[in-house]
């Protein structure tokens, strides 16, 4: 909550400037202080059903009027944002991608998920800005400190999107209007920032894409707020 409030400061908004807090899935990383934001400037809580009863004794008392639920692929509003959830690949009760979509402009996020597919790229690719995990280095996993079950986890089809999967799925991505891209979800173990930037940027001009030039690419920082971003 500490670093939520004071990265929120930042950029000029407080707690109790907030109009919904979304849910993507129920993992802790996810999770923690969810239930204190909400009661602390009483506001409300998104997210699908199945998230909900995966969540709902880790939150604590969330206030019946806070408690929504959405259902992918069903957009709704929070004011005047139109939020789009939708389905993504991770071992999670029902985890959910969001694009929202405000006057002609369109953000989406996508991170924890083992793979894209055809469903996922469509949607993401006409993105003025799109936030993609790269969640880890597949050398760095293999070879560092995680138990067997886990890098077997984080691999899997379910698991995370690596450095490597994150350049290739860009390679994609960019056929569409994104021009910019945040990485995002980086592992504290398998990777770090210039390693993430130096490889998605390696595959990109492998097969003849500029970055900075053809696309912007962006780090997201786990003790730090990233950049800000105005589009419009
Ligand atoms: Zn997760
Ligand atoms: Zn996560």
């Amino acid at each position: 909550m500490k670093h939520i409030l004071a990265g929120l400061k930042q950029i000029g908004v407080e707690g109790r400037d907030l109009n919904g807090i979304l849910v993507t899935h129920e993992h802790s990383d996810h999770i923690t202080s969810v239930g204190a934001i909400s009661r602390k400037y009483n506001i409300p809580v998104y997210a699908n059903e199945q998230t909900w009863q995966a969540m709902e004794s880790k939150l604590g008392r969330i206030g019946a009027g806070n408690r929504r639920i959405f259902y992918n692929d069903m957009d709704f509003y929070i004011q005047d944002i139109n939020v789009q959830p939708y389905q993504i690949p991770h071992d999670a009760a029902d985890p959910v991608g969001f694009s929202f979509y405000y006057k002609n402009k369109k953000i989406s996020i996508t991170t924890d998920l083992g793979h894209t597919n055809k469903k996922i790229i469509k949607n993401v690719m006409d993105s003025d800005l799109l936030i993609l995990e790269a969640n880890h280095d597949e050398n760095m996993l293999m070879t560092g400190p995680y138990p067997a079950y886990l890098k077997k986890r984080i691999r899997g089809r379910k698991g995370h999107l690596s450095n490597e999967d994150t350049g290739r799925a860009l390679l994609e991505i960019i056929k569409g209007k994104v021009t910019h891209v945040l990485l995002a979800h980086l592992s504290k173990e398998n990777n770090y920032p210039q390693l993430a930037y130096q490889t998605v940027a390696d595959i990109l001009m492998e097969n003849g894409v500029q970055p900075g030039k053809d696309i912007q690419i962006d780090l997201t920082y786990r003790d730090r707020a990233s950049n800000f971003y105005q589009l419009g």
